[in-house]
């Protein structure tokens, strides 16, 4: 769980991995709130060290068959892991961030 207080009402909003979204509005007072700064940094950083790690173990495992894998299908199982690793890259990265540091809000100008 992570909590999150409302900077206008000073409400305290419960939040779970589904519903700490980018923005999230305070249930009291309707006030639209952003993630702030920091979190963004968290979120990038996990998201890029993600695709690393991805990247990384699918390079073990190919490296393990080299000698038993064409070119061509090389190529592809390339294409699938960077596909698959930028395809849920925002999930994973989101979840990361959200269970390890729990994401922090700040007032929203639009
Ligand atoms: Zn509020």
């Amino acid at each position: 769980m992570n909590q999150v207080k409302c900077q206008r009402c000073g409400k305290v909003i419960e939040l779970n991995a589904k519903t700490a979204r980018k923005k999230i509005k305070c249930p009291h007072c309707n006030l639209i709130m952003k993630q702030d700064k920091k979190t963004d940094r968290r979120l990038m950083f996990a998201k890029f060290a993600y695709v690393f790690a991805f990247i990384l173990i699918v390079s073990l495992i190919y490296s393990l068959f080299r000698e038993v894998i064409d070119d061509l299908f090389s190529i592809v199982i390339i294409l699938i892991a960077g596909l698959v690793s930028a395809g849920t890259s925002d999930f994973v990265a989101d979840l990361l961030v959200f269970k390890i540091f729990g994401k922090s809000y700040i007032k929203s100008d639009d």
